[in-house]
């Protein structure tokens, strides 16, 4: 069984494609695509946070007399969240061209050459 550890290959959970074990149950394919869903989860989930706090905000400056300072935050709110919303539709792009014409990301690239070595 220890022997059998040693050259650790196995299937793919996702695809079963057979692969070298690496932390994951993934082959690289798999892990790159589970990492790019991730950060559109990630992406979404800071989205609603932005919106959150600028709805707060927004709702902050009305109970209360608008002053500059009011403004001010309100636009810092207001492009946090236009990030946050680029942030997402980035996230989607690099999915679906990775999916679509299998094109890795280059931090993407980086960080599995990093692992690799
Ligand atoms: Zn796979």
């Amino acid at each position: 069984m220890a022997q059998h550890l040693k050259h650790q290959m196995q299937l793919c959970a996702s695809c079963s494609v057979k692969t070298k074990l690496s932390g994951l149950p993934l082959c690289p394919g798999c892990a790159g695509l589970e990492r790019l869903i991730g950060e559109i989860v990630e992406a979404k989930a800071n989205k609603v946070m932005a919106f959150e706090k600028y709805e707060a905000i927004i709702a902050e400056a009305q109970s209360e007399h608008q002053n500059p300072w009011e403004i001010h935050r309100t636009t810092n709110a207001q492009t946090k969240l236009s990030t946050a919303r680029k942030t997402v539709e980035r996230a989607y792009v690099r999915l679906s061209n990775y999916v679509d014409h299998g094109i890795v990301p280059e931090d993407l690239k980086a960080k599995a050459l990093k692992a690799t070595a």
